[in-house]
């Protein structure tokens, strides 16, 4: 399934990521309305990874122009943030009714349309305890041919299916299309290993700058990603989440310089520092 992805992501300021063949939302930092425009509309299910401002304060706008369609806002379970800003939206916009509210925790499945569907996976972003910060996988399922089947012609196959059922004569293939970090450091190389697409975050460049102070929450480094993807299949990557303290040339060059260490041939895509892009992954100002 060949998809067309907008995003905006920098650290501390905002991100959002527009999945438009999916109507989903990964992240709803501010300016997603203001730079999607007419195209804000097709968004119908949002997922917000966490409840830093930077990652849902794009929910103000979003919800007075869009709540009419009835979208689904769906947001980690154990956060305060998001129940307020749904008693918020009530009474600030009074006329802009319509949006559903829904808290998910860890394996939450949530079919949409096409037989699309989107797993929660808890990450560590947030050390406190409880569901505080989540990332999103997206699956495309589709029903095939058991092999055991498959030299039937079309007579047996109704024959087989009307006496046994559908479930007896085909089998559900899962492919993970997509997968979106959220904010989070890398832990787990399996998480999403087998993504054809993996939007992550790459706050900082080298792994000695992740060595945070106690209590904040936690984040990844361009060079843990690159060396996670190193092990891992995955056909297409998109980074984002930088940090403004780096200059747009020295980013570029480290992404370079850790795909040719790790030996990365797969396309590589970075959504530079305080800009939005528009179809990312068809976009050449983005491929490193
Ligand atoms: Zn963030």
């Amino acid at each position: 399934m060949k998809l067309t992805i907008h995003g905006y992501s920098t650290a501390l300021y905002s991100t959002w990521y527009c999945i438009e063949e999916l109507g989903i939302l990964f992240d709803a930092g501010d300016g997603v309305v203001s730079h999607l425009l007419g195209k804000s509309g097709k968004i119908k299910q949002v997922f917000v990874s966490h409840e830093d401002r930077d990652h849902l304060a794009g929910l103000l706008a979003y919800n007075q122009l869009c709540a009419f369609h009835k979208p689904k806002i769906y947001f980690p379970k154990d956060t305060n943030s998001f129940r307020f800003l749904d008693e918020f939206f009530k009474k600030f916009d009074p006329q802009s009714l319509g949006t559903e509210w829904i808290p998910i925790q860890d394996k939450a499945v949530i079919k949409t349309k096409g037989g699309i569907q989107v797993e929660a996976v808890q990450n560590e972003h947030v050390i406190r305890a409880g569901q505080k910060s989540l990332s999103y996988k997206v699956f495309e399922t589709k029903r095939k041919l058991k092999a055991e089947f498959i030299n039937l012609n079309k007579y047996e196959l109704i024959k087989v299916k009307t006496e046994n059922g559908e479930d007896f004569l085909t089998e559900e293939i899962k492919t993970n299309i997509l997968s979106f970090s959220g904010d989070t450091p890398v832990t787990d190389y399996e998480r999403f290993n087998g993504s054809k697409i993996l939007i992550h975050e790459s706050t900082f460049l080298t792994r000695s700058e992740t060595n945070q102070k106690q209590g904040k929450n936690l984040h990844s480094s361009l060079e843990e990603v690159m060396e996670m993807v190193s092990n891992i299949e995955v056909e297409q990557l998109i980074l984002g989440h930088f940090s403004s303290r780096y200059d747009q040339g020295e980013v570029d060059q480290t992404i370079k310089k850790m795909k040719q260490h790790y030996g990365i041939k797969i396309p590589v895509h970075r959504i530079p520092i305080g800009k939005a892009v528009f179809n990312i992954l068809g976009n050449d100002k983005c491929k490193m």
